[in-house]
């Protein structure tokens, strides 16, 4: 089965006896997390440099090199020849293979090299590389094994990647690890369970941590989610992954977690769903790449529906109960009526479940990995008042979480101007929404419904911050 990882965040609280030293503990680990961090990467940029100039010193090294690269290029002036004398087919597939052959000998002669060098250097120093790197940082910090563990790997990793892109010839710089990093910590020092209805975490050096589910709107907006994920690690049909904490004003649990995905959907590369959150319609979904297929979703009619529906439900159940004696039969109408109340309660949060079930339904039918969502912006949502009551932060999140569950990703796009701005040419002045359901391009002309450009736009803009979701993941 398919698996995937996801991250939360959670709101810890110290409950065991040592929560002074507890606190302190945790600065002081993240602060020399983060000092070794880089010291430890300029380690390894200094142990490159020492294989660089080994490699370099080694003349056999060169004069193979050269001679292949020599003949590389043989190749290559041979395959532009062809092409440019139009010669058959053939003979050019020939020759572009020819080429591909000899570039990659040239490869090949620096891979092993390359290794030829880290093996001398080895041989020098006595000690694997992994090993050396944590020797370095164990000499200078005082850090706990976990936290050892976790930036010696996360550091060759990271370093690795940066010579992938380029690090080496300029294209990217140094990293430098900023004082802000959240606190690594390891998935198998993390104990999770579950106390009369609260979650702990028994962690290392007897500090318990609860966790605190009821506080911050954006968590309000899926404690039912995450109770059931959190009832899932215990049970162990989800597995906790590596994660972090960060320790700022409050302790915060981000929390990786490798979930099972439900079924197993063909993607076409590429393809985005764009959704526009709005009012009258409150989500319209279109992709990038194919016009015609498109949706609203909802109406605020609709909304309206379902709370009437609820409250006629409740006023029907209330007359049954009136005709019903006592015994089992009016006890589970009573518990009915319970939860019918609770329901109305919490429409919104019903209907924000209908609408994001439908998003994610619209993905899946249409073969869509991806949906971009609109990052909401405060003085935005003070420009339609009802927004605040429709909670689109509760609409995002369970989208986000149902999406994940089918293996789509879902990233956030700058909202700034996503209902004024063109979807075909790109231009942006004032007045082309011409009514609430109406979009006119005063540059192209093109002529659509203003949800629909809206959520064009959103489907073909860049995601914002795919870089640290990216390494929110990979904590
Ligand atoms: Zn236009």
């Amino acid at each position: 089965m398919k698996r995937l990882i996801s991250t939360r965040k959670l709101k810890l609280a110290i409950v065991s006896d040592n929560k002074n030293e507890a606190y302190s503990f945790i600065r002081n680990e993240n602060r020399n997390q983060n000092r070794a961090l880089n010291v430890a990467y300029n380690h390894l940029y200094f142990e490159y440099i020492a294989q660089q100039k080994i490699k370099q010193s080694d003349q056999d090294y060169h004069e193979h090199l050269e001679k292949y690269k020599t003949r590389a290029k043989e190749k290559f002036d041979n395959l532009i020849k062809l092409k440019e004398s139009a010669a058959d087919e053939k003979k050019i597939e020939k020759a572009q293979k020819d080429y591909e052959k000899a570039q990659e000998k040239v490869y090949k002669i620096e891979r092993e090299y390359n290794q030829k060098a880290a093996k001398i250097y080895q041989e020098a120093v006595g000690l694997a590389k992994q090993t050396r790197v944590r020797k370095v940082i164990e000499r200078e910090f005082d850090l706990h094994y976990d936290t050892l563990d976790r930036i010696t790997s996360k550091v060759v990793s990271d370093f690795n990647t940066d010579c992938k892109m380029g690090l080496l010839s300029g294209e990217r710089s140094l990293r430098n690890y900023r004082n802000t990093n959240p606190l690594m910590v390891r998935a198998r020092s993390m104990k999770l369970y579950e106390e009369n209805g609260d979650f702990y975490i028994k962690w290392v050096k007897g500090i318990t941590f609860k966790i605190i589910l009821s506080r911050g709107s954006k968590q309000k907006a899926n404690i039912n989610e995450l109770k059931s994920m959190l009832s899932r690690i215990i049970e162990g049909t989800y597995k906790m992954c590596d994660s972090s904490i960060s320790a700022g004003k409050d302790l915060i649990l981000i929390l990786s977690v490798n979930i099972p995905v439900n079924k197993e959907h063909t993607f076409i590369p590429g393809r985005i769903v764009g959704v526009d959150l709005g009012l009258k319609i409150p989500a319209y979904v279109s992709l990038n790449d194919v016009p015609y297929i498109r949706r609203g979703i909802g109406s605020i009619d609709d909304f309206l529906k379902v709370r009437t529906k609820l409250q006629s439900q409740r006023r029907r159940l209330q007359k049954a109960l009136q005709s019903t004696r006592g015994g089992k039969g009016r006890e589970r109408k009573l518990k009915a009526l319970e939860r019918l109340k609770e329901r109305e309660k919490n429409f919104v949060n019903t209907y924000n479940h209908f609408l994001s079930k439908k998003i994610v339904e619209f993905a899946v039918k249409h073969h869509a990995g991806i949906i971009h969502m609109e990052e909401l912006k405060l003085d935005r949502l003070k420009h339609k008042s009802l927004l605040r009551n429709w909670s689109y932060y509760q609409l995002q999140n369970m989208v986000e979480y149902k999406a994940e569950r089918e293996g789509i990703a879902v990233y956030y796009v700058d909202s700034s101007y996503t209902s004024q701005r063109c979807s075909q040419c790109g231009n942006l002045e004032e007045g082309q929404r011409v009514d609430q359901e109406t979009f006119i391009c005063k540059n192209c002309g093109f002529k659509t419904n203003a949800d629909y450009n809206a959520s064009q736009n959103i489907a073909k803009a860049e995601p914002l911050n795919i870089e640290k979701r990216k390494e929110e993941a990979e904590v």
